[in-house]
């Protein structure tokens, strides 16, 4: 386009419109993942809780079941020792004294024959034979404690080798009435017992169940690693105790191996407690599938919603663009650029309203070419034409102000209107295109124009068409006075802004 528009009207709707379009599916996307991300993590919590309540009722279970036979068999020890004091033990027959000192107890599967140690760990009674063979276990462990320890109660040894099988040995000492110390009563529960109850329940080869002491020594551990077991935890720098408290759980690597897991302590009082454990991989093995397929189909939505958003938004920015393109069009003259008669009309009307609104002046210049009529006839209506658009040049670049209007009136006649203009600068307007146009038909065929200026403040009640009319009069004065030249309009005192 050659003139741009200098009405002050131009509206880029199209653009509030589409930024709007993508503003509002930007924070629908933004809301809609917000919800997604949400829904997700709240699902991976269920899953972590789900697996914490699992693996602490496993816990607890296991330490119920070895609590119970730990107990079991400590009543036949406790037993065993209250019995010896009998002092009619040593007078039955060998036989009858068996029968007074075990239970039926004693012998089922995974519990070892529960033998009697004198003061000098020499065995003295053993539950599956009448005829033991000479033994001396006064270095053990459990012998000593009892010997140097009256109030030892149940002592659980660590792990080891009883009788070609790995154990734990369970003892309690014998004592007189006076508390003299009289020897150790002793058994053992075999590692066939745990691996038996371990296989009833149903893991997965990466799941850990470790049975410990009070004092954190590794009893048992599933997988069974014999490296592991008897291992005391305290030792260990780099694991505190309060990481595991009973009854709580722990997320992350545990003191054993390298793998991160979800750890769940039992929260029994009994001698040993139990520790379980599962893969964080395989806790959120479940979600994460999940997540991924949730996050896929949200992405794919999202996608397509911006897509979609893009597209539409071109659309609407096309087609606002073809709107203004019609729009220009319509408020344009073809030959010159310049504002059309129809344009001009409107655009006068909202300046008019706003010159009263304000009570500001509002200036009109009316132009016309000279003898113009003549200069058609001499070089033809195509070089009048060309005159024309000269004349509209000369107008435009002495025009530049944002809310002046520059429009083809009709025919040779042009017209300016120059809002919050007095007459005397109008004036100077109208001459500076007098003269441009003036100098510039130098080079060819004389042209020229003719300039009427009106400048007024509308009052009340008062038409736009006073201030065309004045300047048309100022026209025609300006015609009538010899041509090329300006005349300011005259009029009345009241509206007259000199
Ligand atoms: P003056 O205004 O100085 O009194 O003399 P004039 O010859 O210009 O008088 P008038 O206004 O009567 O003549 C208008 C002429 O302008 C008539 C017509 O030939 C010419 N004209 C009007 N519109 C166009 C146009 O679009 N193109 C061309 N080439 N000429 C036009
Ligand atoms: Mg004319
Ligand atoms: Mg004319």
């Amino acid at each position: 386009m050659l003139f741009g528009r200098r009405d002050g009207t131009a509206r880029r709707p199209w653009r509030i419109s589409a930024k709007l379009l993508i503003i509002s599916s930007v924070v629908t996307v933004i809301g809609f993942s917000a919800i997604c991300v949400n829904v997700m993590l709240d699902m991976r919590r269920g899953e972590e809780a789900l697996a914490r309540q699992t693996l602490e009722n496993l816990a607890t279970t296991i330490e119920a079941d070895i609590g119970r036979n730990i107990e079991i068999y400590d009543l036949s020890l406790r037993a065993v020792a209250g019995n010896m004091l009998l002092p009619e033990i040593w007078t039955v027959s060998k036989p009858i004294r068996q029968l007074i000192l075990f239970d039926h107890a004693t012998t089922a599967r995974h519990f070892g024959a529960i033998q009697v140690f004198d003061s000098e760990g020499k065995l003295t009674i053993d539950a599956s034979t009448l005829d033991p063979l000479p033994e001396n276990r006064s270095d053990e462990d459990y012998f000593r404690v009892h010997r140097d320890n009256p109030n030892a109660g149940l002592f659980i040894s660590r792990p080891m080798l009883f009788r070609g099988a790995y154990a734990i040995v369970l003892s309690r000492r014998v004592s007189d009435q006076d508390g003299g110390f009289l020897g150790v009563v002793a058994g053992s529960i075999r590692y066939g017992y745990f691996h038996e109850l371990f296989e009833r329940l149903t893991l997965d080869p990466e799941d850990v169940i470790t049975v410990l002491k009070r004092d954190r020594t590794i009893m048992m551990r599933r997988p069974f690693d014999l490296d592991v077991i008897g291992r005391n935890l305290g030792q260990r720098p780099d694991w505190k105790a309060d990481n595991l408290k009973a009854g709580g759980t722990y997320s992350g690597q545990g003191p054993v191996d390298a793998t991160p897991r979800l750890y769940a302590r039992s929260s029994g009082s009994g001698p040993l407690f139990v520790v379980a454990g599962k893969p964080l991989t395989a806790v959120f093995a479940l979600w994460k599938t999940e997540a991924i397929r949730i996050g896929a189909v949200v992405l794919t939505l999202i996608l397509f919603v911006l897509g979609s958003t893009l597209v539409l938004a071109r659309e609407m920015r096309r087609r606002a663009e073809a709107e203004n393109k019609l729009e220009e069009m319509a408020t344009t003259d073809a030959l010159t650029g310049l504002r059309n008669r129809r344009k001009f009309d409107q655009v006068i009307d909202v300046e008019w309203r706003r010159a009263m609104r304000q009570q500001t002046p509002l200036a009109l210049l009316m132009i016309d070419a000279d003898h113009f009529k003549a200069y058609n006839d001499t070089y033809g209506h195509q070089a009048g034409d060309q005159v024309l658009v000269g004349i509209a040049i000369c107008i435009s670049d002495s025009v530049s102000r944002a809310g002046d209007c520059a429009a083809r009136y009709g025919g040779e006649e042009f017209a300016v209107l120059l809002p919050n203009v007095a007459a005397e600068d109008a004036f100077k307007v109208a001459e500076k295109i007098r003269t441009k146009v003036q100098g510039w038909s130098d080079d060819g065929a004389m042209s020229t124009v003719s300039c009427g200026v009106a400048s007024l403040i509308p009052t009340a009640g008062m038409d736009w068409s006073v201030l065309v009319t004045a300047a048309d009069k100022a026209l025609y004065a300006a015609k009538a006075g010899g041509r090329n030249q300006s005349v300011v309009a005259n009029l009345p005192k009241l509206s007259l802004v000199a």
